[in-house]
């Protein structure tokens, strides 16, 4: 209504000629929701500003990462100092050291860590370690579940035989994907058949202990112990995915917060301090088994960058201080609970889901309870996109699908918290008209 747009379509449009769909990642694509993305000139605290000075309360925090909000002092100031050292030393650095010692505190089940330049990287060389580690070959992962864009990780559930996974990009060969698994998320029968049906063959099991790449879809009580308990007795490795949860949903991640230990753990997002990183661990004894002291390679040549590990080191200290993840509890708390109030106050109680796991949250246009891929699926996309389309006219900045989570950091207060839900009163309304229309609202 109100809101410029002509420089950011101008951007936008230079940048199609140059860039693939305008971006560096499809998720910042508007696809889902119809529309120009906003091109940002400034992300600063709780907010990000686009080129025509449109001020937005930003949910998107960098896909997760911007736990501390954008271009937190310390931060800068510490990636600022590291910059003049020298980016590149192709040589240990006492920085890579401190910044492992503060994520192997966090995580009792991280002896050892081997550092990467990005989340993919960390999952896919995980697996590799599982492999290595165990001598076998297949591994199970829950639909729904993101890893990263490596090959053996880009599935869906495949048809014919139970779990078997086919492909779900083009490029990826059929052989890339044959020994992965896959299976409904919060289904612990689903997983055990995997196992029946595979004894002996399976390496390790990836999950992402809360999901957060359908939406926000927490673990069933029972469900990552019920997984630990079938990884050991089959003797596989489970494997945490905690690029999104680790130092989020607690300073130990879901390990901390569910109390159940993986063996393998994969970081990345907010360890990076917003510069791209990702980092694999556990127990001594299994992480001997990589290069240079096992025989599963590994390798990076910007893995433990100065001015990456300077960035997470300064995150990881700030995320000490007294009560941190208490009051981002209390304001990711008082959002749900805002949110709730304005779904209720337009009539869409029974119609939209709101889960929340600490800073984690998500509004499904679906009737709860979303439990899995399917459930979260079954949401209305247009309602969404109404709802996105109000949210970004009232200056809220949300992810354009309604399968990404919205990130709360520390930067958003009372202020932030109450403008969006005031915003959320009237997008909910607009949805609810649509859902409606549609025949969708019983
Ligand atoms: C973002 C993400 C990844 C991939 O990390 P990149 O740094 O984007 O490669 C892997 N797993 C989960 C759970 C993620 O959310």
């Amino acid at each position: 209504m109100s809101r410029r747009t002509g420089k950011s379509q101008a951007a936008f449009e230079r940048a199609q000629a140059v860039l693939v769909g305008g971006v560096n990642s499809p998720v910042r694509a508007f696809a889902a929701v119809g529309g120009q993305p906003a091109v940002i000139a400034e992300a600063r605290g709780a907010y990000v500003t686009d080129l025509d000075g449109n001020r937005y309360i930003d949910y998107v925090g960098g896909y997760g990462p911007a736990i501390l909000g954008h271009a937190h002092p310390a931060v800068v100031q510490a990636i600022t100092e590291a910059v003049g050292r020298g980016t590149c030393p192709g040589a240990p650095t006492e920085a890579e050291t401190h910044l492992a010692e503060l994520i192997c505190a966090a995580f009792p089940s991280v002896t050892k860590l081997r550092m990467t330049s990005s989340g993919t990287e960390a999952v896919m060389s995980a697996v590799r370690l599982a492999r290595g580690a165990t001598g076998r070959r297949r591994i199970v992962k829950c639909i729904g579940c993101y890893h990263g864009h490596a090959d053996a990780l880009l599935v869906s559930a495949g048809s014919g035989a139970a779990a078997l996974a086919a492909a779900s990009s083009a490029g990826v060969p059929p052989a890339a994907v044959a020994d992965t698994l896959v299976v409904p998320y919060n289904d612990l029968g689903a997983m055990e058949r995997a196992f029946d049906q595979f004894a002996g063959e399976i390496a390790a099991v990836l999950v992402e202990p809360v999901a957060a790449n359908m939406g926000v879809v927490p673990p069933a009580a029972g469900y990552l112990a019920g997984l630990r308990g079938l990884c050991d007795r089959h003797g596989a490795l489970l494997i945490f995915d905690e690029v999104i949860t680790g130092f989020r949903i607690a300073r130990g991640g879901a390990q901390e917060l569910y109390g159940v230990r993986a063996d393998i753990t994969a970081f990345g997002k907010i360890i990076g301090g917003g510069l791209p990183a990702g980092a694999f661990g556990a127990s001594g004894e299994i992480m001997a088994h990589l290069a240079p002291e096992g025989p599963v390679y590994q390798a990076g040549t910007l893995s433990g960058n100065p001015a990456v590990t300077a960035a997470g080191l300064a995150t990881l200290k700030a995320l000490q201080a007294d009560g941190f993840y208490h009051r981002l509890e209390q304001t990711s708390g008082d959002l749900e609970r805002g949110l709730r109030q304005a779904a209720a106050a337009a009539g869409l109680e029974g119609q939209v889901c709101l889960n929340r796991v600490g800073s984690l949250l998500c509004c499904f246009f679906a009737p709860p309870p979303v439990v899995d891929f399917a459930t979260a699926s079954a949401g209305d996309a247009g309602a969404f996109a109404a709802y996105f389309q109000a949210m970004l006219e009232a200056g809220i900045f949300l992810a354009p699908s309604p399968f990404e989570a919205m990130f709360v950091s520390a930067a958003h207060a009372r202020a932030e918290v109450q403008r969006t839900v005031e915003a959320a009163a009237g997008a909910f309304q607009r949805a609810g008209r649509l859902m409606e229309s549609s025949g969708r609202c019983r």
